[in-house]
């Protein structure tokens, strides 16, 4: 099931129907070479995506609780009003949201691994995370905005969970489902070669 729509990157970000998206991840349990190689390779596969502002372990087909975050230059066409949110960037090891606000905000929410998807998903605006760098020294995180909804996404990705399954309504969800089956179909076809392969990764 390797699989990349993009040609131009390096590391294959596996996409919607791979089963390493829906196995939860497991922890870290030491820091040190390997987390800081895992780490820079996050952050290399993801500075490869134009648009992506987050890439979780498990995209890229390791299994592990990490993921990488980079909200310096957003892109204002894909992220309106967000160009100048907080300039994160890093990795994030074994993290776990300690609080969210009651308040919920809704977003069209996008993923890497479903390409040119996007659905609008109610999420609560406030969070804050801990976890560890790739060192293993401990991170604090007071999030809102576009950085709370990307760690939010992040850790999902971490529990194997992918977009659809933050939808309540039963209808909602299959009719997102569907949607995210025929654009990656649609981005598929445009690769001739991979198109044959894209059709057997969907349900
Ligand atoms: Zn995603």
């Amino acid at each position: 099931m390797e699989l990349s729509l993009n040609k131009k990157i390096g590391h294959t970000i596996r996409v919607q129907g791979d089963p390493v998206l829906t196995t939860r991840c497991k922890e870290v349990e030491s820091f040190g070479p390997k987390t800081e190689k895992l780490a820079k390779t996050l952050l290399k596969a993801l500075d490869e995506e134009d648009n992506g502002i987050g890439l979780a372990a498990n995209q890229i087909g390791i299994s592990l609780r990490a993921f990488a975050y980079d909200l310096r230059d957003v892109n204002p066409e894909r992220h309106p009003g967000h160009e100048n949110s907080e300039q994160m960037y890093g990795v994030i090891f074994n993290p776990v949201i300690e609080s969210f606000s009651e308040e919920l905000w809704s977003y069209d929410e996008g993923c890497l691994s479903i390409p040119h998807f996007f659905w609008p998903l109610d999420r609560p605006e406030k969070i804050t995370v801990s976890g560890f760098t790739s060192a293993g020294e401990p991170l604090h995180f007071e999030l809102d905005g576009l950085a709370a909804r990307l760690f939010q996404h992040e850790l999902d990705h971490l529990d194997g969970l992918l977009i659809f399954d933050r939808i309540d309504n039963k209808n909602e969800k299959a009719a997102a489902h569907k949607h995210a089956k025929e654009v990656l179909e649609m981005s598929a076809s445009r690769l001739d070669k991979l198109k044959d392969k894209t059709k057997s990764l969907l349900t």
